[in-house]
């Protein structure tokens, strides 16, 4: 199959409705795809019932439905089984289970290591089960180009470490993390890891059982899914032994006003009624971008992100953050310009129809590693073209003219 960028375009319902838009927020929202659009809908109008209650008809397709959208990020994450997925609302939630299912085992002076490249998402949580529980927190340096220093990982791991908890990319730079020394270093002192997957994830299938993680989260919405759903994988043997987090209907064996038994997972993590059609949603869009050129679409963007960092080298009193090269890393790229505030920027781009982010990107610690306090980033997906490039190019020389 070869790959038009113009044609992947027409399969993203708002982008073909707006052709003047020059969406390059990805990293903070992928758009929606036609796939999971056209799953939703017909989810809704065909197969709407509550899941794992009812065995009507109409719940028992919604079961199937369900299911089968468990099975299709199952297959997307090369995942050893279906059961090995939990519905989540997104990365942020994963994490948060994670950090209170897999913390209540914890107590003072276990560590968890970090890396100062996390989202506050991949922060907070760990921060808040320092207050609960006494754990202490261990925070892997950066190199100076933003990538996690690997050269310090022994000094940072060390026995006492129950758990890594590191990006798959960095929202910021989008440094792809090399995750096999990691999770080699961590679980030879016995610790689990936690992979935040929430970038790498729209870029592409990802194989958690060749990464030999322990658990893996990412969120629908940036997978060109619905947003309100997202997804934590565990390998079965570590999603058995953590308790539950949230209680409450479908993740119970049996209660009485005594005491609960728990399901097995992944319903044990699955309180409440999930979203369901999202996850529909989710299924398909995964099912769909299985099936793509990720070879040439890859060779597209990297395309796009070269120029993007040549043109950008060159103009006056421009700094960037993070690796001035491709090596290993997604097509994301944040910057300053000098004087200029990067809301002020983003602004004048949006004149020019581009939508980019300006600000900390939920990730001060990364921004005070730099030494600034925020930045202009653009986030580019297979559906950019040399369109877009050239109107965030225009825009930004409008801005120095217009703010300089
Ligand atoms: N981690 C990373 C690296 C992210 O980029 C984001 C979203 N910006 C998150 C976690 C949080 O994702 P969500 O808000 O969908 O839970």
């Amino acid at each position: 199959m070869s790959f038009s960028a113009a044609k992947w375009r027409d399969r993203f319902p708002l982008l073909a409705a707006h052709p003047g838009l020059h969406y390059l927020d990805n990293a903070a929202t992928g758009q929606l795809c036609e796939a999971a659009f056209d799953a939703v809908t017909h989810h809704d109008l065909t197969h709407r019932a509550n899941v794992l209650r009812g065995t009507y008809r109409l719940a028992e397709q919604a079961d199937a439905a369900y299911e089968n959208a468990r099975q299709q990020v199952a297959t997307y994450l090369n995942a050893a089984n279906a059961e090995e997925v939990v519905f989540t609302a997104g990365t942020t939630a994963a994490i948060n289970l994670v950090a209170h299912a897999f913390g209540e085992g914890l107590g003072a002076g276990d560590e968890v290591m970090l890396s100062l490249a996390e989202h506050h998402s991949n922060f907070v949580p760990w921060q808040m089960l320092r207050a609960r529980r006494g754990v202490v927190l261990r925070i892997l340096p950066l190199a100076p180009d933003g990538r996690l220093d690997l050269a310090r990982l022994e000094e940072h791991l060390t026995p006492r470490c129950k758990l890594v908890a590191v990006t798959h990319a960095s929202n910021v730079t989008g440094a792809v993390t090399e995750l096999v020394p990691i999770v080699s270093a961590a679980h030879a002192v016995g610790a689990r890891v936690l992979v935040d997957g929430a970038q790498a994830v729209q870029h592409g299938p990802v194989d958690v059982q060749a990464l030999g993680v322990d658990l893996y989260a990412f969120s629908g919405h940036k997978a060109f899914g619905p947003t309100g759903v997202g997804v934590l994988w565990g390998k079965a043997e570590a999603l058995e032994q953590l308790p539950p987090f949230l209680g409450g209907g479908g993740m119970i064996g049996r209660v009485t006003p005594g005491e609960t038994t728990f399901a097995m997972p992944p319903r044990r993590f699955e309180a409440g009624t999930p979203p369901i059609a999202q996850a529909v949603g989710l299924g398909a869009a995964l099912d769909w971008l299985q099936a793509q050129p990720w070879a040439d679409m890859h060779a597209h963007t990297a395309r796009l992100a070269q120029r993007l960092l040549e043109e950008l080298a060159v103009l006056p009193g421009l700094t960037f953050l993070g690796p001035r090269d491709l090596r290993n890393r997604l097509p994301i790229v944040s910057f300053n310009l000098d004087g200029l505030h990067p809301h002020d920027v983003c602004q004048v781009l949006d004149r020019h129809g581009v939508a980019v982010r300006g600000g900390h990107h939920c990730a001060q610690p990364l921004m005070d590693f730099f030494g600034v306090a925020g930045a202009v980033r653009a986030s580019l997906a297979p559906y950019n073209s040399e369109a877009d490039i050239d109107a965030l190019l225009a825009g930004l020389k409008d801005a120095m003219r217009k703010l300089g």
